[in-house]
């Protein structure tokens, strides 16, 4: 399947499959072999067979990859990264320069605030922080300077559902692009872009890998932004390659391979949280529960209407610091680590965790708070490992 416009009418699920992934026309090997190799022959000088040179440039599998990335979230163009930091950091170098304005949702990852706070901003950026979900705070804290809007939805750890399209009206009135981290919903459950988002970013490091055997980030937007008399696109090409913060082949290779069961995943991912959600409300030692799949969150309506289904993730809040780290130490399948969206539960403690480095900051996370990233395992199990722990904190 080639990244032409029919393939944009192919099922989610097929372009999951099929999409950069021609077989190999030498040997007939169904799937595209891995490229580990550095360089190119050329044909003569400058005779680069189909565009390779050497593989900072552009690699064979990362090709691969970048189709897939762009088939899966409606665009022309993908860009594969080492890390989701490093493609965020790819991305604001291409639109930013000193004096120059972002505006971020209160409760982004903890690290996409650290890299602008600590690289950016000393750079001569400035970066504001608000409350997402309130219109009126987003169209006040928008400056004449504001180039990017960035948000998160849902948000990490509270579940915080953003309306992407009302959020992109508003900055594009103000001449601001929004980038939306697609990291939690992935493009199975989300498509931001057809909501008129401008930008995506990825670590593909969660579900799109989907094992916690490979770390990456991607950038996916379509061709024709202009930032500075360029297209965006082109940019970013530029950075990737002049920055070099690229995916390996090997890297490139199993990323592709998790994305294939993308959707299989989503679905049961969905499912295991929202039976596990619906298990945990009300429970004496639970102060609240946050999952966008229950009718009570008060994002529910706006998730149904912008997701597939609700994703993974939850969160619990206990009654006190003391109980929520005892519970976070003692479940059984959830092992406590780090990292989300692999086929294995983990748990987390957002406030000496993921969230450590805004600790201080408007970011900060309670230290009642435990985050579960809900694998794919058997329900019945996830959900008894669970409610025994909370019996025992
Ligand atoms: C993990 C994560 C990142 C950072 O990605 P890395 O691959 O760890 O660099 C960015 N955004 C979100 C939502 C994440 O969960």
């Amino acid at each position: 399947m080639s990244p032409d416009q029919s393939a944009r009418d192919y099922d989610f699920a097929t372009q999951a499959i099929r999409a950069g992934q021609p077989f190999d026309a030498t040997t007939g090997s169904v799937i595209p072999p891995v490229y580990l190799t550095t360089t190119f022959v050329q044909d003569g000088i400058g005779g680069f067979r189909n565009g390779y040179e050497y593989t900072r440039g552009g690699n064979p599998t990362r090709t691969a990859l970048e189709e897939q990335l762009a088939a899966l979230e409606g665009a022309d163009r993908g860009f594969s990264f080492a890390s989701g930091l490093a493609a965020e950091d790819s991305l604001l170098r291409a639109i930013l320069k000193p004096g120059d304005h972002v505006l971020m949702g209160n409760d982004v990852y903890g690290g996409t605030h650290r890299l602008v706070n600590r690289v950016h901003v000393p750079w001569g950026v400035g970066l504001d922080t608000v409350e997402m979900g309130d219109l009126d705070a987003v169209r006040a804290a928008i400056r004449p300077g504001t180039r990017v809007v960035w948000l998160e939805t849902p948000s990490n750890p509270l579940m915080k559902i953003t309306d992407v399209a009302a959020v992109a009206e508003i900055a594009h009135a103000a001449g601001a692009l929004v980038v939306v981290d697609n990291t939690f919903a992935t493009p199975y459950l989300q498509q931001p872009l057809a909501l008129g988002a401008d930008v995506i970013v990825h670590s593909t490091t969660k579900y799109l890998g989907g094992h916690s055997d490979v770390l990456g980030g991607a950038v996916v937007l379509n061709g024709g932004i202009e930032v500075d008399g360029e297209d965006l696109a082109d940019k970013v090409g530029f950075i990737q390659f002049g920055v070099g913060a690229v995916s390996a082949p090997l890297d490139a290779w199993l990323t592709t391979r998790g994305i294939k069961t993308l959707h299989v995943r989503m679905d049961r991912h969905s499912a295991n949280a929202q039976a596990l959600a619906e298990a945990l409300v009300g429970h004496p030692k639970l102060a609240r529960v946050y999952y966008p799949g229950l009718p009570e969150h008060p994002g529910h309506e706006l998730a149904a209407r912008q997701m597939r289904s609700f994703g993974g993730m939850l969160s619990v809040e206990l009654h006190d610091e003391a109980a929520a780290r005892r519970f976070a130490e003692s479940t059984q399948l959830f092992q406590l680590a780090e990292s989300l969206g692999g086929v294995e539960s983990l748990v987390c403690y957002p406030s000496e965790m993921t969230h450590a480095s805004v600790r201080g900051t408007a970011l900060e996370v309670s230290p009642a708070i435990v985050r579960l990233s809900v694998g794919i395992e058997g329900a019945s199990d996830l959900v008894s490992d669970v409610l025994d722990t909370l019996d025992r904190v």
